[in-house]
């Protein structure tokens, strides 16, 4: 399928799909292919071992083989959601197996994790994020069989040293899940600092255009755990379909661009908004003192995400305010896409969630950074 020399960069790698030209054609954007079966060989064999759509779709692939190659892992596959591929990870547990998961993390999994221990199907301890000796005392050496990491946290950017993490749960014989929507692997590749498994929201950054729902999974190695992982997606069929393949495919062409621009317009934003009188706090990991600068630092290279939190002087009120008062900034969930979003985090997860109700999550686009910026300063002067 690709022709495509090894040792590229990961930006050429993605803007050429990696070099994938229709065969029959010489197309050089490849075709959707909505066909639900395949007919099989004259032998009776299915034709490149595909039979069926639920799991098996030239289109799929294409898509999960450039992902693969981005987060420099062996295989990768693609899922109807973020959700869908988080959860089939834990699907493929026995009954009891414990987790360790960090306390501030994409909230739904979070609520779908604590429902799973409170169902007795899982055992579940949730650790601040980045406190390697709370992470180390919860695990249970042989019990302990995924250990989720999410760095930097959605939404307040707490930041886990992934290789200490993966060397500790190794030691316990568990797996280090990663969690890498916030900063793609144009900012930091899980796999290399010794994460077994990385989950996407493709929805996110991946697509970047805010109109595909899609997640994925890239694997360290087609072990036993990503076959498992394998046969619970074709169980459920939860796998995304070939347009919307095909337009995460398109999205992921100009990750890297998009990527860079965001992450360079979300360190001016949380630089010019540090100390502004209306905020107590900019929870941005880019910015030297956040507690966990150095460590993202170190694991990532070219900037630290597009998401940047603020925390409000005036607290809730005034996170609901400076929110409605945003021109170019859109009052709406979500995080991502090119246009940029705000929203009172916080109060949107509601009670239950570790996130204070004076949290304002931006989700910081590729617009102009000065326009973003005059944004911010009008809406907060207007909050006081
Ligand atoms: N992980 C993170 C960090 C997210 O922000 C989200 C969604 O907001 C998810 C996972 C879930 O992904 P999806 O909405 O594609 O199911």
């Amino acid at each position: 399928m690709s022709r495509f020399p090894a040792g590229q960069k990961p930006s050429t790698r993605a803007a050429q799909a990696l070099g994938w030209i229709d065969p029959e054609t010489g197309a050089l954007v490849p075709p959707v292919h909505p066909a639900v079966q395949y007919e099989r060989t004259a032998e009776g064999e299915p034709p490149g071992g595909r039979v069926y759509t639920r799991d098996q779709n030239p289109t799929y692939e294409q898509a999960e083989a450039l992902l693969a190659s981005l987060e420099v892992g062996q295989a990768a596959m693609l899922f109807s959601s973020g959700m869908a591929a988080a959860t089939t990870v834990f699907d493929t547990l026995d009954v009891g197996d414990h987790v360790v998961a960090p306390e501030q993390m994409y909230w739904m999994l979070r609520r779908w994790l604590q429902d799973q221990a409170a169902r007795e199907r899982i055992a579940l301890d949730l650790v601040p994020n980045g406190d390697m000796a709370a992470l180390r005392a919860a695990l249970r050496p042989g019990a302990t069989k995924i250990v989720w990491a999410e760095t930097p946290a959605n939404p307040g950017g707490a930041v886990t040293d992934l290789a200490a993490a993966a060397a500790a749960a190794h030691e316990a014989g568990a797996r280090l899940v990663v969690d890498n929507t916030l900063p793609t692997p144009v900012l930091c590749r899980p796999l290399e600092h010794g994460a077994d498994l990385v989950m996407h929201s493709a929805t996110k950054q991946l697509n970047g255009h805010s109109d595909v729902l899609a997640g994925a999974l890239v694997t360290a190695r087609e072990d036993d755990l990503w076959k498992r992982c394998r046969r619970e997606r074709a169980f459920r069929g939860a796998v995304l379909g070939p347009f919307e393949s095909w337009l995460l495919l398109r999205g992921m062409r100009t990750v890297c661009l998009r990527v860079g621009a965001s992450a360079r317009n979300a360190q001016r934003i949380a630089e010019a908004l540090d100390g502004h009188p209306a905020v107590s706090a900019v929870l941005y990991p880019g910015l030297p003192g956040h507690p966990g600068h150095d460590v993202a630092a170190r694991q990532m290279e070219g900037g630290f995400g597009a998401v940047v939190s603020l925390r409000m002087q005036g607290g809730a009120d005034a996170a609901r305010r400076v929110v409605r008062a945003l021109r170019l900034f859109h009052n709406a969930t979500s995080l991502g896409g090119v246009e940029s979003l705000a929203e009172p985090r916080g109060q949107v997860e509601g009670p239950g969630s570790p996130v204070p109700d004076d949290l304002v999550r931006l989700s910081v686009g590729i617009e102009d950074a000065g326009d973003l910026v005059a944004d911010l300063e009008q809406a907060l002067d207007a909050v006081g």
